[in-house]
């Protein structure tokens, strides 16, 4: 399509958003729709910052009594902090820790509408256990109470307190931790080297994130941003997998004690209305472990502080959100705890009921800086809704006054071919503007934001513009409320959203294309109004946007629980009576449990008769098996740890194919290019030929990796030889990474996702030694040397501007180190297969090349076909003229397009099936 053409249906989608604006002379544009949303969202805000009770009751919310009324109970004035060091001390420490930040970062910092309000918010969580902030997004809530919270003494140096902060998405506590690095003044915690020990801390900061396959902490960290995820683990804590029978009383205690997190002061629980199934975990536990805190504190305190303790401080709980639903919240928070008892570690029920009793939870508002956004929607429906945004973005940058633009879309595969389109049109604009005699317009610069994204790229989303252009950052929902873009004033949005849908009965979960909640898109329209005036396009029509839910459903009544299941019988808890905001459906549960229990990773437990006559009741308890623990303990599905343990009993050498095809499977990225271009992707077809193995897509992708490895190690010798001799080293070790590029390039293997890959694949490794799941290329010499150069793997590398690749990562693990390598995968399939039946199917004879899952009920459930990208994919097995026999398959996920396929699939035996029906 050319740019006339382009400009021409711009110019009927123009028609077709009702008044929209015609030229860049046009003063804001009034709107039909304007003054009912404006009224409805962005001018009933509060008046300023306001400590409850609220004002007026703002926006619905009934007024709740104020914390200073509330009964203050005897640990309200133990600040968690200052009494560990005196507040002298304490607040020598904290004046020597800031004193690096930049005053012209405190300047912008008291700019934002929270700074105001800072005290009032210090002193609702100095005197409340439990304080709910709601707050428009942009408005401070994430960089600033961290801040208000360390100054104020909250966080302490020894014994370690740290203010955490938990966040649903690994690309905001990221990007959250490197912007609250920068303000508090402290090094970037993304460049940490990757070591353990002495030299790591010595280059830490204050600041640090923890998210999965990334721990950028120190000893020194006292303010700690983490994916929800990971505070879950930290939740199970260190228990060893070989204790788990009740011998061993008191390492278990004490392991017990491990989980309640006890290093943070403060747990500040954030974006809690996305209501992630990891967030509503983490609201439910942390609840539950703040109350067994105070419990444990009140019977110190009560036994006279015994000095051969440690003393156990209370954890101070703060739940953020950007929607109105604070009250939802609170209320949780106000009621005793329903899981405290399961598994406590006090045994003193009357200090553990004293500690669990009812509490007084203030709400706070902040109130952002909201201007009033213009809204316009489409008259008619879009048909294709990625050319509606194209032509948007284009009609907004030609016709209206500078401001950058965020539009809102569904996943990376869209992202990036609207990025494609649009980088095309920029470069024909100034020729355009020519030939009709129309001053040229500014530059654009096309900034995607996925989850997938390493931070380089959130450099260019976040960075100042540039003079004369215009920024398009196209995102998807990610930009909602975790995370705020400066400079924006236009949005677009197309009123979808990628979520996890699972239907019970199927045991897949799939990612599926959604229509968002109005909630939802008030959010995104909000965007526009963070810095003036703004305006939003809806790519859908009012009435579509009227027929919209109001608020989104909680992940938990969509997704599948064996994860969640699974790590709460880690913890002790029982799944069925779970202190859970929203109660999950009992039939999804029951389900999670029974897959559960037929991985291997729970059983049931009958009590003897024996105990029924003493009165009690015999109930069956599910309990966790050390499969279970060993599985809760390695950060991968149930289904991938479950591998893992079966391919560990295959071997070292399995245990090491499967660790690192879960290592390739975790990864964002996919590590093979996939051209959009019809010419380039059939030579990367034929470049993929090279690597492609027999049985399926699983051993391809491997072939694929320990190609790459090898490619490496090639290079890696050969640039040794040659430095060796008396060649300049700089030179050749940057020619050696030249080559390594260059095989990429022709083998369309994407570096950066095999880099990411391989960090992936060392953490795994260091898990899996912790473990004691062998891998064959296991050794003592792999350490530390290993693991700094494998640094550069990182995405930091880019940012550090050397760019160190990946020359150096694999020669640890050179091939005579190995096991022989098992060439037809057989084991690494069948301990796949082991954690996963539910994605094993069957080829069906009504229908050609379609399969049925096998524990999909006769009749049931739907009919699929392999996907076009895979190596199995009828038409490739055509080309090579292959009589594979394809009628029992392993697939990862299942993906609807127009039809349903299945992704990333292998042979396996029907064989194997038989074997695993009978095992147990
Ligand atoms: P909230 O959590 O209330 O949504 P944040 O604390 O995330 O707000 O952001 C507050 C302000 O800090 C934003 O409005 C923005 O101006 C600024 N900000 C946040 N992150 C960044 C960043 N990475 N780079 C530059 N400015 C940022
Ligand atoms: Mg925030």
């Amino acid at each position: 399509m050319s740019l006339d053409t382009a400009l021409a249906q711009a110019k009927r989608s123009r028609d077709s958003f009702g008044s929209l604006p015609s030229s860049p002379s046009t003063s804001v544009p009034s709107s039909p729709n304007k003054k009912k949303h404006k009224k409805s969202k962005y001018a009933n805000a509060p008046s300023s910052f306001a400590h409850s009770p609220l004002s007026n009751g703002i926006n619905g919310l009934p007024s709740r009594p104020s914390s200073s009324s509330a009964p203050s109970s005897p640990s309200r004035k133990q600040l968690p902090s200052p009494s560990h060091e005196g507040g002298g001390a304490a607040s020598a420490w904290i004046r020597d820790a800031l004193k690096a930040v930049d005053p012209r970062i405190l300047e912008s910092r008291a700019a934002l509408p929270i700074t105001s309000g800072k005290q009032a918010i210090i002193d609702a969580v100095r005197s409340s256990d439990t304080v709910v902030i709601l707050g428009e997004t942009g408005s401070g809530k994430t960089t600033q109470i961290p801040q208000f919270l360390f100054e104020a003494g909250f966080a302490s140096r020894q014994p370690v307190q740290m203010i955490g902060v938990t966040q649903p998405r690994r690309v905001a506590a990221t990007s959250l931790a490197r912007r609250v690095a920068v303000e508090m003044g402290q090094p970037d915690p993304a460049v940490l080297p990757n070591v353990k020990g002495k030299a790591r801390t010595a280059a830490g900061g204050l600041v640090g994130y923890s998210i999965r396959f990334e721990d950028r902490t120190t000893r020194n960290t006292r303010v700690k941003f983490m994916t929800d995820g990971m505070v879950l683990r930290e939740m199970i804590g260190d228990i060893s997998p070989v204790q788990t029978s009740s011998s061993a009383m008191t390492s278990q205690t004490s392991a017990l004690r491990s989980n309640l997190l006890l290093k943070y002061s403060v747990l500040i629980i954030d974006e809690a209305h996305e209501r992630t199934l990891r967030t509503d975990q983490v609201l439910g536990l942390a609840k539950r472990i703040q109350r067994e805190r105070k419990a444990l504190r009140q019977s110190w305190i009560a036994r006279g502080k015994p000095a051969n303790e440690a003393e156990i401080t209370e954890l101070k709980i703060i739940v953020m959100s950007a929607t109105l639903d604070a009250n939802r919240f609170a209320d949780f928070f106000a009621t005793p705890s329903t899981a405290l008892r399961a598994n406590a570690t006090v045994t003193d029920a009357r200090a553990l009921a004293a500690a669990n009793t009812k509490q007084e939870v203030p709400i706070l508002y902040v109130k952002g800086r909201q201007h009033d956004v213009a809204m316009f929607h489409t008259e008619e429906p879009a048909q294709e809704w990625t050319d509606a945004a194209l032509r948007t973005v284009l009609q907004i940058h030609v016709s209206r006054p500078p401001g950058d633009i965020l539009v809102f879309m569904t996943g990376q595969d869209e992202i990036d071919t609207l990025a494609r389109a649009l980088e095309l049109y920029s470069s024909e604009l100034p020729a355009w503007a020519e030939a009709e005699s129309k001053p040229t317009p500014m530059s654009l610069m096309i900034a995607p934001l996925y989850a997938a994204l390493g931070p380089s790229a959130s450099l260019k989303v976040f960075g100042p513009t540039p003079p004369r252009t215009r920024k398009v950052v196209l995102a998807t929902n990610i930009a909602e409320t975790s995370i705020t873009i400066p400079g924006i004033v236009f949005v677009v949005d197309c009123g979808l959203a990628k979520e996890k849908v699972y239907t019970p009965g199927t045991a897949v979960e799939t990612l599926q294309v959604q229509e968002i909640s109005q909630s939802a898109a008030r959010q995104r329209a909000g965007r526009a109004g963070r810095e003036r005036a703004g305006e939003c396009y809806r790519l859908y029509t009012q009435k579509a946007f009227e027929a919209l839910p109001l608020a989104g459903t909680p992940e938990i009544v969509r997704t599948d629980l064996a994860a969640a299941v699974l790590q709460l019988c880690a913890m002790g808890q029982d799944p069925y009576t779970f202190d859970w905001l929203d109660t999950p459906d009992p039939e999804g549960l029951q389900e999670s449990v029974l897959q559960l229990i037929q991985l291997g990773a729970l059983d049931i437990h009958t009590p003897p008769p024996n105990k029924e006559a003493k009165g009690e009741k015999a109930t069956a308890r599910l309990v966790l098996t050390g499969i279970g623990m060993k599985m809760a303990m390695l950060p991968v599905s149930p289904a991938y740890s479950r591998s893992l343990i079966a391919a560990a009993a295959r071997g070292p050498t399995v245990a090491r194919q499967v660790r690192d095809l879960i290592a390739v499977l975790s990864s964002d990225r996919s590590i093979l290019v996939e051209p959009t271009d019809q010419e380039k992707r059939e030579e990367a077809n034929r470049a993929k030929a090279t690597f492609v193995h027999p049985s399926g897509d699983h051993a391809t992708l491997l072939c694929v990796l320990y190609a790459y490895l090898a490619e490496a190690d090639k290079v890696a010798m050969l640039t040794k030889t040659r430095s060796q001799g008396s060649a300049d080293r700089k030179v050749v070790e940057k020619e050696g990474r030249e080559q390594l590029k260059a095989w990429c390039q022709n083998h369309y293997v994407h570096q950066k996702a095999v880099k990411n890959v391989l960090h992936i694949r060392n953490q795994l490794r260091n898990i899996c030694r912790q473990q004691k799941l062998a891998c064959d290329d296991d050794h003592p010499s792999t350490t530390t040397a290993e693991l700094s150069s494998d640094d550069s793997n990182s995405d930091s590398d880019s940012e550090s501007g050397v760019d160190r690749d990946g020359l150096f990562v694999t020669h640890k693990v050179a091939s005579e180190e190995r096991g022989e390598e098992d060439e037809s995968f057989v084991g690494m399939r069948q301990s796949l297969l082991e954690g996963r039946i539910a994605n094993a199917a069957l080829k069906q004879p009504s229908a050609p090349n379609t399969y049925k899952r096998i524990t999909s009920a006769a009749g049931a459930g739907s009919t699929f076909k392999i996907h076009p990208s895979s190596t199995l994919h009828p038409s490739k097995m055509a080309r090579e003229r292959a009589s594979r026999q394809t009628d029992a398959i392993l697939f990862e996920e299942l993906v609807f397009t127009t039809q349903t396929f299945a992704r990333t699939v292998s042979i396996i035996e029907p064989a194997w099936l038989q074997e695993l029906a009978t095992r147990k």
